[in-house]
């Protein structure tokens, strides 16, 4: 699936959100800058988020309550090695609250369910985005 532009990004988000079922694991994989990150804005507004949502780089996890729920976004970017996150990411998923979306899994690959929902992000030459699920 092509998606032009930052904008369509966030309604694919949007959109992708209002039919979430689960498992409510959702793993991201795509380069810096392929969109990941504005993926889950647009998912976050889907759900009713009222936060604006900033990359979690420098913290790992992020958390953002809405009605109904909690949205728990992890980036484990240059994480060779999760240490207590990957308690933490255990205890997230377990939680029947939670909606996970996590970038960069790699390193945590064995804790996420076989069952994850797993979306590629691909940057092309027009500076669209390929989306695959
Ligand atoms: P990631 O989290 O994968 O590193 P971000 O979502 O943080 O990526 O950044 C993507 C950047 O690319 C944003 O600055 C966004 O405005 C821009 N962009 C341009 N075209 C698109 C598109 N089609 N889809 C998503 N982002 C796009
Ligand atoms: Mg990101």
């Amino acid at each position: 699936m092509k998606i032009a532009s930052e904008t369509e990004m966030m309604a694919f988000g949007e959109q992708f959100a209002k039919d979430l079922k689960p498992p409510k694991i959702i793993e991201l994989v795509g380069d810096v800058g392929a969109g990941k990150t504005t993926f889950v804005r647009g998912l976050a507004k889907g759900l009713g988020v009222k936060e604006p949502i900033t990359s979690p780089s420098f913290t790992i996890s992020k958390e953002y309550a809405f009605d109904g729920g909690i949205l728990i976004h992890y980036d484990f970017y240059r994480l060779q090695d999760p240490g207590l996150m990957a308690g933490d990411l255990e205890e997230s998923i377990n939680d029947p609250q939670a909606i996970v979306v996590v970038e960069w899994a790699d390193s945590v690959e064995n804790i996420l369910p076989d069952d994850r929902i797993k979306i590629t992000l691909k940057y092309e030459d027009d500076g669209s985005r390929e989306i695959e699920l």
